[in-house]
């Protein structure tokens, strides 16, 4: 495969949306002296407060995104809900990473699916719908309950409905039919740990895969990650095995954040697929000796990977909007920073809506049982909640 051109410090990354993700990374960015320049339509946006440049238009113009791989050189994207057509533009004029045909695959539910399949990946048995009649020929092959999703723009659970009973298929169908996206429907899985692993992937194949977290959501929004995730060694070599093998046989480079169930038998099953940082990784910010962050700069910059390590337990918990919602807008960040072991990191985002992310808080600490006890206590703190 050939060698990606070296990009040196004081080269300019794009990146295709301005949220949180893209923030973390143009601070990743800048600390190695890469400047970096963001396309989103918000002029307020996290990101644009620390890029060097924001061009505010729509992520769907594919003025824009040539205007953007014009300016830079190396392009990359924080969410998948972009348009790929305009990715694909950006393609045209600069390197983008990973690649829109890795886009198109992790936007899809369905394409996912039949990629992983095909890659020999073990996923939970799941049919296409695309028809009523093929969601109820779907319950006798699958069984109760089944998962019903969107197959595009879902995310954090939206577009999502569990179904327990043959009586239920019709009222399930026809509120997601409604959204006039393709539907999949899953066979529920009684896993008993979700956790997820990140693992880079250089331009010349060379992959280095981060520790397993544990992952617990509360209302299908991540709520907490434990790392390392309680489960046998055996398993998170497995989960770094798989990760690794994914990220090789799509030929991602850049990033991919692998979520898994683990069943009973600690068998592994994954769920879904995201080419880019992942919640779940922002533990490595404060646990690991390289960041999820820092790592993606290396590949776009076509820099040595790091064998990133985990250097002490640590617990991550996000912090949505109803700590600012309950606290009317000011919650007690001194006390939160009382405890050991807690770093504090804030998007910068000014609306505070319950279920929005709005932070997170890391915690280092000698084992993980004191890690997520800290890490609780900290929020509850900033909260003004007592337990
Ligand atoms: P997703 O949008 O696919 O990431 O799903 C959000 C959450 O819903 C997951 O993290 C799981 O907690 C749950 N979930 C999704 N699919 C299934 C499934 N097939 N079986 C059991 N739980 C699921």
């Amino acid at each position: 495969m050939e060698r990606e051109s070296l990009l040196n410090p004081g080269s300019t990354i794009g990146i295709i949306g301005g949220g949180q993700l893209g923030r973390m990374l143009a601070i990743a960015a800048r600390q190695m002296d890469y400047r970096t320049v963001v396309l989103d339509p918000d002029p307020g946006c996290p990101s644009g407060q620390v890029t060097d440049g924001q061009i505010a238009e729509p992520y769907s113009s594919r003025d824009a995104s040539r205007e953007l791989a014009r300016s830079t050189d190396v392009v990359t994207y924080e969410f998948e809900n972009v348009d790929a057509d305009s990715v694909s533009a950006a393609a045209e004029l600069a390197p983008v990473h990973p690649s829109a045909s890795v886009l198109r695959t992790t936007q899809h539910r369905l394409h996912e699916k039949n990629a992983l399949l095909k890659a020999g990946v073990s996923v939970a048995p799941f049919r296409h719908v695309q028809s009523l009649e093929d969601l109820q020929q779907a319950g006798v092959d699958l069984g109760f309950p089944m998962v019903l999703k969107t197959a595009t723009e879902g995310y954090d659970g939206k577009g999502q409905e569990i179904i327990t009973r043959a009586e239920d298929i019709e009222r399930s169908y026809e509120s997601l039919a409604a959204r006039k996206t393709e539907l999949i429907v899953e066979q529920f899985v009684p896993f008993k740990m979700e956790i997820s692993t990140i693992c880079a992937r250089t331009a010349d194949g060379q992959t280095a895969t981060f520790p397993p977290s544990e992952n617990v959501h509360r209302n299908h929004i991540l709520d907490v990650s434990i790392v390392p995730a309680r489960i046998p060694d055996s398993v998170t070599e497995n989960a770094r095995l798989l990760a690794a093998d994914i990220a090789t046989q799509l030929d991602v480079v850049g990033l991919i954040s692998v979520e898994m169930f683990v069943t009973k038998e600690n068998e592994l099953l994954v769920n879904e697929l995201a080419p880019r940082p992942h919640n779940s990784g922002h533990y490595t910010m404060d646990g690991c000796d390289t960041s999820q962050f820092e790592q993606l700069v290396r590949v776009l910059a076509g820099m040595p990977i790091a064998e990133p390590k985990l250097h002490s337990p640590t617990v991550m918990v996000n912090l949505l909007g109803e700590v600012w919602v309950d606290t009317d807008g000011d919650p007690d960040w001194a006390r939160a920073l009382e405890m050991p072991g807690v770093s504090l990191h804030l998007y910068g985002k000014a609306e505070p809506r319950v279920g929005r992310k709005m932070g997170h808080i890391n915690v280092v600490a000698d084992t993980v049982e004191d890690a997520l006890y800290i890490a609780t206590e900290a929020r509850d703190r900033a909260w003004r909640r007592s337990r």
